[in-house]
């Protein structure tokens, strides 16, 4: 019989967030992959443990599991923790939990904290609803589209930033999406730890002149909800004929329209597709 990966979340700063459950499958497990096998060793000092390691990160990934899961087909169980928190959020493991569904090993999650949840619930921002963003690509294509995206996303959103590149990021957050209510949460569970609550203009402004330093989630407000009750479905289906004559694909132009005016994106297609085909 198969064994089982166990996903084990380790603290984002603070030690004393070792939960009672990690400790025992750090212990109990047969193995540990670990993102940074020096980092992990830290932590199961800590903890008095003594466990074999194998390194799994983001570009041993495919080698590292070829190796991890015929150890789990065998029978043994094995833990994956990352540097800081969950694995495979914004960390490596996503492929290795795939792999583990699609070959029969049980994958059991062990949580712990997690940044991006830390911050949501302090941000004083809705919570309800949100997007995790995740990093933004460091530049090029996929960080201006992916931004334009965000414009319009109702959604409260959540990027994690490293230090160095949040001025940068705030000033293109800033242009995209206009000013917005923002909370930066910085150094969670750690001797520093701060939310500042502010705007997106007076953070830049700020961290201008205060370098930042530490690691960073921003929660951002989402885009207000455009939904103009004077605008009709065929001022929609207008619009999207104007997109349409300018050369814009019929999917893109009712995402476009969809955003702009709150009308259902999946309405203005189908009943623009069905006015085109006439
Ligand atoms: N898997 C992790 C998790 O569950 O949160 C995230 C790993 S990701 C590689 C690292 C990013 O998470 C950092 O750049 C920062 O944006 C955020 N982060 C991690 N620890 C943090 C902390 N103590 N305070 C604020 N942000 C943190």
């Amino acid at each position: 019989m198969s064994g089982k990966l166990f996903l084990v979340g380790t603290p984002i700063g603070n030690l004393s967030d070792i939960s009672p459950r990690t400790a025992e499958t750090l212990a109990m497990v047969d193995f540990i992959a670990a993102e940074d096998t020096r980092v992990t060793r830290k932590l199961l000092s800590h903890l008095d443990l003594h466990k074999p390691l194998i390194s799994y990160y983001e570009h041993n990934r495919r080698e590292s599991a070829e190796r991890i899961l015929p150890r789990l087909l065998a029978g043994e169980n094995g833990a994956l923790v990352s540097d800081a928190g969950m694995p495979a959020i914004s960390d490596p493991g996503e492929e290795l939990v795939k792999l583990c569904a699609e070959n029969g090993v049980e994958v059991i999650t062990i949580p712990g904290p997690c940044a991006l949840i830390c911050a949501l619930a302090a941000s004083g921002l809705p919570t309800q609803r949100f997007a995790f963003e995740g990093f933004l690509a460091v530049s090029g294509r996929n960080r201006w589209a992916r931004l334009d995206e965000l414009r319009t996303e109702p959604r409260t959103l959540v990027l994690y930033e490293a230090p160095h590149k949040l001025i940068k990021t705030l000033t293109d957050l800033l242009k995209y999406l206009g000013d917005r209510d923002v909370a930066l949460c910085r150094e969670l569970t750690k001797v520093h730890e701060e939310v500042r609550r502010t705007t997106l203009s007076a953070a830049l402004a700020y961290y201008e002149h205060e370098p930042p330093r530490g690691e960073f989630v921003l929660v951002i407000r989402g885009a207000p909800e455009t939904q103009d009750p004077e605008t009709t479905l065929e001022d929609g289906l207008e619009l999207v004929a104007v997109y349409r004559s300018e050369g814009i694909s019929l999917r893109e132009a009712a995402r476009r329209v969809a955003a702009e005016t709150g009308l259902p994106k999946n309405l203005l297609y189908s009943q623009s597709l069905g006015r085109e085909d006439r």
